[in-house]
């Protein structure tokens, strides 16, 4: 999805993670959603399907109650979607200083996941993905699996050393 901002700015959302990007839940909804957590963990059941069907009726849930808030990075404005899923525009008064209010809370602590995707079977030289925020546009794709292993690490330990990785090694082959 992309939105036109007023301004003339794009917001493209086409990714996960996004930080200017969060989902907005009425106080009005929270408590019934925190007790919806408190009872998918008590009350269960013991077996791991229970669990699975636990954790899926609160993914349901968090995406029943939370409306899509957005901000332009041009100009802050703020895009939030509406129960006719149109989106409603709120202007800041003050002069925009490109601080986004929808990061993470970490701030420049938050722990970004880094993907690695590699397919022998796709077509063309390109076979293997890189995914990670710190990655630079033209940098996350590659025809030879040791590059892309190669990068996946010095990445990785970038990540670690700025404290910016959660280290899970996330490669699907
Ligand atoms: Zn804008």
């Amino acid at each position: 999805m992309k939105i036109r901002c007023d301004c003339g700015g794009i917001i493209v959302d086409q990714t996960d993670y996004l930080p200017y990007k969060g989902h907005l839940i009425s106080d009005q909804d929270w408590f019934d959603f925190l007790d919806a957590i408190d009872r998918a963990i008590e009350k269960s059941g013991p077996a791991d399907k229970d669990k699975e069907r636990a954790a899926m009726s609160i993914r349901r849930m968090a995406a029943h109650l939370t409306k899509l808030i957005y901000q332009c990075t041009c100009c802050g404005r703020l895009y939030v979607s509406n129960e006719e899923e149109n989106l409603e525009t709120f202007v800041k008064p003050e002069p925009f200083e490109g601080k986004s209010i929808l990061a993470s809370s970490l701030g420049g602590n938050w722990k970004r996941p880094l993907i690695g995707d590699w397919d022998d079977s796709r077509k063309g030289s390109i076979k293997g993905y890189l995914w990670c925020m710190d990655l630079k546009e033209g940098e996350g794709s590659f025809d030879s699996w040791g590059n892309l292993e190669e990068t996946y690490y010095d990445t990785l330990l970038d990540l670690k050393e700025k404290n910016n990785s959660c280290g899970e090694a996330k490669v699907s082959l």
